[in-house]
């Protein structure tokens, strides 16, 4: 996984910025901090606090949330004792400082900040999750704080994940950077504080990362906005079903079976994602459509049916030869068998092999034969029509409907 960590994010010039921006946040947090002590009696001991053990530059994020007048239970209820660093400078407010903060460079990348936590086979995985709807589900599960509402039923500005989320994410190796972008401040505590808090009292963390992104629509949402015809949408009040009765035996998102993962010894990319099977396996039609070509033959044995569905097309590799009634001009409905898994000559594990285009492209076959490298993933060709795009997406949320029918 070539995810950066957050580490990986504080480059020298973040390193030069984050103190350029320490003397202008240290000024910061004596206006704030002095406003908040005059404002408010309970923002003002929370600023108290907070500035006992940390150095200026991180005090101003904590101020900034005294200034908020945070009534959070972890609050703890120490008297307000101004440090030198909250003292309310004589000089003017330095605006001019944050002109040293390099403006952040173009997104390249967004992620989660957890992976997934799974069991397979008895072992322990830890897939990138792709999809929005895996992570509300995850938030759904937290004791509190599941935005945007909190247990007190009012609207809450974070989100928490928490021992309840731990089972399904691998929270256990560290929190990801979601973004490039660059640490304005942080705080780690040498010491947890205390609290007096009704319930018996306990540690808590005051420590926080404040890293400054660029606002920037990811570049694969631009392109659906620029060219809404190539942008199949999974969230369209169309049915959409999962090609099997059942769970694929293995996660496609992952290893070999992913899209773009190396086919013939890196020499080209895997067009497609695998859903793992035993031989016979009933095959499903995700949604209405025409069948434009196939069944024919495909790999090692094995025949293909593509089916165009309206937004886009699906390519359904690695069918049993003889298994599909269909052939081309048939049409075909959401959830409708349409095909078995097939046997592979040359390899033990059976699968549905499903390629996904996205209709930008059409009237050529989707196959474009070993001379002509087509579709580019990760630096390989794929040997595929230029619109062929990542199913997994797409799979990982029509694996919560599946067809009803035999296996
Ligand atoms: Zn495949």
């Amino acid at each position: 996984m070539a995810t950066p960590s957050l580490l990986d994010t504080i480059t020298s010039g973040a390193q030069n910025a984050l103190n350029a921006a320490s003397e202008a946040v240290s000024n910061a947090a004596s206006n704030v901090a002095s406003t908040a002590s005059n404002a408010a009696s309970n923002a003002a001991s929370t600023t108290g606090n907070a500035v006992s053990n940390v150095t200026a530059n991180n005090a101003a994020a904590t101020a900034a949330n005294a200034a908020s007048a945070p009534t959070t239970p972890q609050t703890p209820a120490v008297p307000a004792t101004p440090s030198p660093a909250e003292t309310p400078a004589a000089t003017a407010p330095q605006v001019a400082a944050t002109n040293a903060i390099v403006d952040p460079k173009p997104l390249k990348k967004i992620v989660y900040p957890f992976l997934g936590l799974t069991q397979r086979d008895g072992q322990q995985i830890t897939p990138e999750i792709a999809d929005a709807l895996q992570y509300l589900k995850v938030w759904a599960r937290v004791g509190d704080g599941f935005y945007p509402l909190g247990i007190n039923g009012q609207f809450h500005g974070g989100i928490h994940f928490d021992g309840e989320t731990a089972g399904v994410l691998a929270q256990h190796l560290g929190i990801r950077c979601i973004a490039d972008g660059e640490v304005i401040a942080y705080r780690v505590d040498n010491q947890y504080p205390k609290t007096d808090y009704s319930t018996g009292g306990a540690t808590f963390s005051s420590g926080f990362v404040l890293v400054r992104h660029r606002l920037q629509i990811p570049k694969n949402l631009m392109q659906a906005e620029a060219t809404p015809v190539a942008n199949p949408s999974p969230s369209t009040t169309e049915v959409m079903y999962f090609p099997f009765a059942i769970d694929a035996d293995a996660d496609w998102n992952v290893g070999m079976r992913r899209f773009g993962s190396g086919r013939s010894g890196g020499a080209r990319s895997h067009a497609g994602c695998d859903l793992y099977s035993e031989v016979g396996r009933a095959i499903y039609a995700v949604t209405e459509g025409e069948v434009i070509e196939g069944p024919r033959a495909f790999y090692a044995g094995t025949h293909f049916l593509a089916i165009n569905h309206g937004s886009f097309s699906i390519l359904y590799g690695e069918i049993k030869p003889g298994s599909s009634p269909f052939s081309r001009g048939n049409r075909v409905e959401g959830g409708q068998k349409i095909a078995e898994v097939g046997r592979l000559n040359n390899y033990p594990q059976a699968m549905l092999h499903l390629e996904m285009y996205d209709n930008s492209h059409s009237g050529e076959n989707m196959l474009l034969g070993t001379a002509l490298p087509g579709k580019m993933l990760n630096g390989r060709p794929t040997h595929r029509r230029e619109d062929l795009i990542n199913p997994a997406p797409y799979l990982n949320q029509w694996k919560l409907n599946k067809p009803n029918g035999s296996n």
